[in-house]
């Protein structure tokens, strides 16, 4: 009989975040800094790792003044007018990425991105959102709805400041030398498609970006653009490859939330947490034909506003997609004109 190992319980070595302009060390030259968003997600961490003659940033805040002066009070302060020597862009989203464009030139530092991240930040500032109407109008999305993530692009152009004309691939596989150390490069799509994390072997961190946190579980959706994605697949497929590489007992330093221990756990139970979406939505389907927007309060209990339902929409697209090439679901065009889903 094989006998598991117990896997570690989730475990938060720090109590309490870094204050606005300072920073806490979490492991030897690893600083960690905290910036505020004006969202219900109201903070990014950003981690600084010392290089030779300077730090690289793992992350930049949004684009907003008070992040600038965030970052002149960090600056000027606890990373001793040393400057940045680099920065490390996990992900295209613009709390991430919202400050690369004016650090690297403030700087004259290189950018290290996965090129799927850069290449999407890129193509935003070219997408024509409004022609993804149709998508969510077969999906039987209200108007109203339809109209926030049409013109959601629009949000996202404001909160960044551009990116450098040139950038460094980071890839899986890949690794990055830092001060020294050596940082090893992971990459894995689902909330964004080439999400970067970094894992360095000599001090047992991880850099999980948004791909684990603790108290949220990352948004995963299908964006009109590429409507037959399955990013839940891919990241399950990304999870299980962290349970594989990434040792149970390396301290997390994520994007969000409380660096923590018990990456395992957490891989375990987000999921776990799909899983049972997918149950929800494979019950509903056998009741009777729904459409992915029938499909929300299924998941989601609560009431939505527009904002929050084209999320939670382009969420439940990504079960049905996940569950219709698992074989689970059957997608068929209704005489309606809309798109339904029944149990396979
Ligand atoms: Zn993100």
């Amino acid at each position: 009989m094989l006998i598991q190992a117990p896997i570690a319980p989730i475990a938060f070595p720090y109590p309490t975040p870094p204050d606005p302009g300072t920073v806490r060390q979490v492991a030897p030259g690893v600083l960690w800094a905290r910036f505020a968003l004006p969202f219900r997600l109201n903070h990014v961490n950003v981690y600084l790792i010392e290089d030779h003659d300077g730090w690289v940033a793992v992350d930049t805040g949004i684009a907003l003044d008070d992040t600038r002066e965030a970052w002149n009070a960090l600056l000027e302060g606890p990373l001793r007018g040393q400057g940045l020597t680099a920065i490390v862009a996990t992900h295209y989203h613009p709390d991430h990425v919202g400050l690369v464009g004016w650090l690297t030139e403030r700087f004259g530092i290189p950018l290290h991105m996965p090129r799927n991240e850069f290449l999407t930040c890129l193509a935003i500032q070219h997408r024509a959102f409004a022609a993804n109407r149709p998508f969510y109008k077969e999906h039987g999305l209200p108007d109203d709805a339809t109209e926030r993530v049409t013109t959601g692009g629009h949000g996202y152009l404001r909160l960044v400041t551009g990116l450098p004309t040139q950038f460094q691939q980071l890839s899986m596989g890949g690794s990055l030398s830092i001060g020294g150390r050596r940082f090893e490069v992971l990459t894995g799509g689902g909330h964004a498609p080439e999400q970067a994390m970094l894992y360095c072997a000599d001090d047992n961190i991880f850099f999980s970006a948004d791909q684990v946190l603790t108290r949220i579980s990352p948004n995963i959706s299908v964006q009109a653009m590429e409507p037959e994605a399955d990013p839940l697949g891919e990241y399950l497929n990304s999870l299980a490859n962290l349970r594989e590489v990434i040792p149970h007992d390396a301290v997390v330093l994520p994007g969000h939330h409380m660096p923590f221990t018990g990456l395992h756990a957490r891989v375990g139970e987000l999921a776990a947490h799909h899983a049972e979406r997918c149950a929800l939505i494979a019950e509903a389907c056998r009741i009777e034909p729904r459409t992915a927007t029938d499909l929300v309060p299924t998941v989601f209990a609560r009431v939505m506003d527009p904002h929050q339902m084209g999320f939670a929409f382009s969420e439940v697209v990504a079960h049905v997609n996940y569950m219709r090439n698992r074989g689970e679901l059957v997608q068929f065009r209704d005489t309606d004109g809309v798109l339904r889903m029944r149990a396979a």
